[in-house]
């Protein structure tokens, strides 16, 4: 009888100590998460313009949080762009369908406005697509 008290309370001191590392590891995995989000959320991504097959310009969104707009006929398409806390859209384009502008603000990696009529599109790139296309050269 003896024996089988201590065995039973050596078992729960044991699970006492899985629990523990569980509990610590859970923990440490909570942190490291919280760790990556906010480096992530500090690098924000980049709204790539392309006339055609051409790259016409790059903005970096972390630069466009003040409300902006932006004339794009200089780039070869009739609209413009308006910026705002970090987002980009078209306005004011004259283009026969309007489907640009109904899509709105973009800003989260594989968002993007096309205007087909005008062979038009901005689409947003993490920093390090942006880097890895030669982008930001
Ligand atoms: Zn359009």
């Amino acid at each position: 009888m003896q024996h089988d008290t201590s065995g039973r309370r050596l078992m729960k001191r044991s699970d006492l100590a899985v629990l523990a590392v569980l509990v610590i590891a859970c923990l440490g995995a909570l942190l490291w998460m919280r760790s990556r989000q906010s480096v992530q959320a500090s690098a924000e991504n980049y709204a790539v313009l392309t006339v055609g097959e051409e790259v016409a310009a790059v903005w970096p969104l972390a630069d466009h949080h003040a409300d902006e707009v932006l004339d794009l006929s200089e780039y070869g398409f009739p609209g413009k762009a308006q910026f705002h806390d970090g987002a980009v859209r078209v306005i004011e384009v004259d283009c026969p369908d309007k489907v640009c502008e109904s899509m709105g603000y973009v800003k989260d990696e594989f968002q993007s406005v096309v205007c087909l009529p005008n062979r038009t599109a901005i689409q947003i790139y993490t920093p390090e697509e942006a880097a890895n296309m030669g982008l930001l050269d």
